[in-house]
Parts: C-alpha cells; sequence; structure tokens
C-alpha cells in the first residue's frame, strides 16, 4: 500500500482505491505539514529555493485542516490545492513543493504527465525545501557512514564511497544551515 501511495502522489483519480490512497496521501501530507508548522513556530528554519513555499503551505495548512484529516471530501480539498502538494523525500532529506512547471522529474514536463517521481529527484530542482529536522538527518546519516567506513572489514574501495557520500551529505546540511530561514525572517521579506 505504501509504495502505491508514494507512486500515486500527485494522481487524481477519484474513486475507489484510488479515493483510499488520496485520503492516506493527504493524510501525510497534512501531518508533515503540521509538524513543519509546529517546527517553524518554535523558531527552526527552512532552506532551498522553494523554503518560502513551504513555510506558506505549513501555515496555510495549520489554518485549514490542523494536520487532521478526517474525510475524503477534505483529503481531496486539501490534494485540490497546488500550494497544499507538499510530499516527503525521505531518500534525498527534503520536502518536494510541487508545481509542475518547475519539475525535473519527469520528461511530461510542460506536459499531460502531472506526476511527479520521487525516485527521480534532481538535487537542482526549484521545488526542493528543507528543514532543520531533514538536515539533522543528513548529518546523522553521514556520522553512520563514517562509522561504517571505519570498520575494519570493509573494503577499502567501499569505504571510500561512505566516506564520499558522507562528505555529500555533510555539505548539504552546511549548505541547509547557511542558508535557512525562520518564518519570522519570511515575513520580512519583499
Ligand atoms: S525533481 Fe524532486 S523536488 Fe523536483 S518536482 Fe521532482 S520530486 Fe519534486
Amino acid at each position: 500500500m505504501r509504495t502505491l501511495i508514494s507512486q500515486g502522489y500527485g494522481a487524481r483519480s477519484r474513486n475507489g482505491i484510488h479515493d483510499l490512497l488520496d485520503f492516506e496521501t493527504a493524510r501525510t501530507v497534512a501531518e508533515h505539514l503540521s509538524n513543519t508548522h509546529e517546527a517553524l513556530a518554535e523558531g527552526k528554519g527552512v532552506s532551498g529555493p522553494a523554503a518560502r513555499r513551504l513555510i506558506q503551505a505549513a501555515a496555510q495548512e495549520h489554518h485549514r485542516f490542523s494536520g487532521m484529516i478526517t474525510s475524503t471530501r477534505q483529503a481531496r480539498n486539501l490534494l485540490a490545492d497546488p500550494a497544499l502538494n507538499v510530499f516527503e523525500n525521505k531518500e534525498s532529506y527534503l520536502f518536494c513543493n510541487y508545481d509542475q512547471a518547475k519539475a525535473l522529474c519527469h520528461p511530461g514536463r510542460g506536459g499531460k504527465n502531472e506526476a511527479l517521481s520521487l525516485d527521480r529527484c534532481h538535487n537542482k530542482c526549484a521545488n526542493i525545501a528543507r528543514t532543520d529536522g531533514q538536515a539533522r538527518q543528513m548529518k546523522d546519516a553521514a556520522d553512520s557512514l563514517r562509522e561504517q567506513a571505519e570498520a575494519s572489514l570493509v573494503p577499502e574501495p567501499l569505504a571510500d564511497r561512505l566516506r564520499r557520500k558522507a562528505e555529500a551529505l555533510t555539505a548539504l546540511a552546511e549548505r541547509h544551515h547557511a542558508n535557512r530561514i525562520t518564518a519570522d525572517q519570511d515575513q520580512l521579506m519583499p
């Protein structure tokens, strides 16, 4: 079911199993945006080209749904609002603030294919935003990779790959901290 949901992100079918998938998708979106709203209220920050859109989506979701999707109707309303089409990409430690016109992950950009492909997520996409929490996860993952690389039985080529991946994650986390904005800073921006 979870695989289907992730593959179905962005789909807009409206009956049977699709209603159920939409419901679960909308519930997950609302939960993530609500958690982001809470983190922002505590002074945490977000970074990335879509950082300001994520801040606004979190505020709007909180205002309209408070993180609670309890009916198919609410799920449809949430998914019908392009500003709230925010999906987590756990593998890449980011939120996709989906805007089809900006998406780099599917060949149908600007065409009929409106579905995003989280498994083809492109690190230069303008729909990307990251939270402090995701930056912390990247640092934790980098630490874990370095530990694996130092284990005595790991062959050197593999250890090198693990270290390179750790460095890449650390660099992304540092870039996040250098560029992050808070909700208060967002309000002061033009
Ligand atoms: S490339 Fe990634 S961030 Fe951009 S639209 Fe596709 S899934 Fe979303």
